[in-house]
Order: structure tokens, then sequence, then C-alpha cells
């Protein structure tokens, strides 16, 4: 199984509920950003340009619990910055669980071994490890040397005390293929339980030509694509199809709404406008009909998965739930 059944029968209740209710616009997928402070410098990272002045702040406890009750998903992405230098992660963690959301927490894994110990394994939280490439090409992405080494020895230790762990790997205009196929050669190896790959996101904040054109979305993804059976990938296949050029979707920017210590941030999770005290004004006030439209610049090339994994899941018709079905069943 690629995802655990009780996701998909906590999604599944939840879907069904919001339609019975007659809500159109709900988000699937809480991300939760608590602080922006981070360990790492990553080249490639909008957040801790975008929230430069304010990476120490953080969001406390309540105001973080608070969050994840407003928006009321049954998923909750905790992120950030590095979420383990928060000062009330593993907390934060215990109280999601108590109301039974599912967790994944991503981190770069730095100090995933030291802290690993401070959590405890439950079906619903998986930790999310990110990896951009072999060892030295993701040392080299995220300028440290060793990092590789450092998040696979914490991603071991987890496993070891029966964690779920999964990878994140975002593709940049500069990944090889070939490397990325190593590379999930390595963490199959390692055990992991799920594979993410995604493009990288062209933030308004980082400079340089590292993000992905749709055009060279579509090449590097066609090859990805075939690895499905292969490598243990959780990225969606009817998601993979649209990276692919086969599939055509608008997107659904308040499917993964972002919450952090400025506020709930407008209109999505990459680009910024404003940010709002609640998740009732963020919903209020924002302008959907025009980021669905795709008519703002800043979405021209964007196919980025918290905008259109949500289009697919409110999309999904007979033959795609039961493709999705056979999918989650079949790892290699
Ligand atoms: S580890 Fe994540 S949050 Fe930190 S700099 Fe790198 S991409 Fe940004
Ligand atoms: S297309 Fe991308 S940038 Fe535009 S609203 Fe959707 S997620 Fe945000």
């Amino acid at each position: 199984m690629r995802f655990p059944v009780s996701l998909y029968s906590s999604m599944t209740r939840y879907l069904l509920s919001m339609r019975l209710r007659g809500i159109e616009r709900y988000p699937l997928v809480l991300m939760l950003e608590p602080t922006h402070r981070c360990n790492l410098t990553c080249a490639g990272c909008g957040r801790i340009r975008e929230y430069q002045s304010t990476l120490n702040k953080e969001m406390s406890l309540q105001e973080c619990i608070h969050s994840v009750d407003e928006a009321g998903a049954p998923v909750v992405t905790i992120t950030g910055g590095e979420p383990l230098l928060y000062t009330h992660a593993p907390a934060l963690v215990e109280a999601l669980l108590k109301r039974r959301k599912h967790i994944y927490f991503c981190t770069n894994g730095l100090l995933l071994e030291e802290s690993v110990h401070k959590f405890r394994p439950d079906p619903r939280f998986t930790w999310n490890v990110h990896f951009d490439g072999t060892p030295v090409v993701h040392d080299q992405i995220i300028g440290k040397p060793g990092g590789f080494q450092k998040a696979a020895a914490g991603m071991r230790a987890a496993k070891a005390l029966g964690f779920r762990v999964s990878t994140n790997t975002t593709v940049y205009r500069e990944t090889e293929v070939s490397d990325l196929e190593s590379l999930f050669v390595q963490l199959t190896d390692l055990g992991v339980d799920g594979i993410l790959v995604a493009p990288g996101f062209s933030y308004e904040d980082v400079t340089g030509e590292v993000f992905l054109t749709k055009k060279e979305i579509l090449e590097k993804f066609r090859h990805i694509r075939t690895w499905q059976d292969r490598f243990p990938m959780i990225s969606n296949p009817i998601y993979l199809d649209f990276l692919c050029g086969d599939r055509h979707f608008l997107c659904t920017p308040w499917g993964n709404p972002t919450r952090n210590p400025q506020g709930w941030k407008s209109p999505c999770y990459l680009i910024t406008d404003t940010h709002y005290p609640t998740y009732a004004q963020l919903m209020k006030d924002t302008n959907w009909d025009y980021y669905v439209s795709g008519r703002d610049p800043r979405c021209e090339q964007c196919m980025v998965h918290c905008g259109y994994e949500p289009t697919v899941v409110r999309q999904m018709n007979g033959s795609d739930v039961l493709r999705m079905i056979r999918w989650n069943l079949r790892v290699r």
C-alpha cells in the first residue's frame, strides 16, 4: 500500500460530508508553517527569502491548533522553515494525532536522528525527508557537505523505531533524470515507504534560472512517470499525467491553504498578495475566480502540486477512482 487505508477512509468521509453540506470550496491539506527558521539556506528556497525579516518568529502552540481547527482539513503538512526547530513540535504532533489528523512532517533531516525519540510512531504520522539528488548533488543544492548522509542516518533511525518515512524530491532545471533514478534506487534500498517528486516552485523571491518551464516539466516527468511500478512513488498518477501534458486541469488554490506566523497566506502556497488573520477571511476575501482562471502572470508556468492535486481529487471520475485504488495497492 502506498498510502494507509485510514488516510483514504478519512479523506472519503470528509469529501462526502463537504458534498452533502453543499460546501463548494474546502481545503484538503493544511500547510502549517509554525516557523520559517531554518538550519539551511538552500538556493531554491523561497520561504527563507520571502520571510527573511521574520525568520525567528514562531506561532504559539495554541495558534497552530486553532488554525488546524479553523481549516478542518483531514491532512496537515507541518513544514517551514525546518519544523524540527519549532519549540513545540512534539506537543503539536501529539495534539493533532489526538484530533485524528493525518500528519506529514517535512524536514531536511539534519536534526532527525537526534530528535526522533521525542516523537512516537503512529499510522497517521509520516516523516517526509527532503532529498534533491544523490549525495554529491544533494549536498551541493542544500549547500551543506555531509547533509545527505546526515538525513539518511535520520531516516534509518526513524525506520528502526517503527515510523513511516517518505521522501520529497524537488526537480530543478539542472536536475539530471539519471541522478534521480540513482537517488530513488538508494532511497528504496533504505526502506523508504513513499517517494514524492514534484517540479520546483518558481517563487517570486528566488532569482536565477533554477526553475523549470512547463515544457521542461513535461520532458523530465515523461521519464519519471515510467518509474511508478519500480519505486514506491506516491506522487498521484493523475497529477503525473498532468505534469506530462496528458491531462489538463485548472488550479484549486484553496485546496492546500497555508498558515504561517504572518497569518493565512493569500492566494496560495506559492505566491503572496497578503496574509489574513483568519481562515474565514482568507476564504471570503480572496478573488478565487481570478486565480483559478490562470490569468495572473505569476501562474503562467505553475504546475505546483499544492494547486493542482486538489483539482485531481475534486474532479476524479469513476475510472480515475478505480485507477487510484489499483495504483495504491500495487507497489513494485
Ligand atoms: S531546508 Fe527547506 S526551508 Fe530550509 S532553506 Fe532548504 S528548502 Fe528552505
Ligand atoms: S496556478 Fe500556481 S501560482 Fe497560480 S494560484 Fe494556482 S498554485 Fe498559486
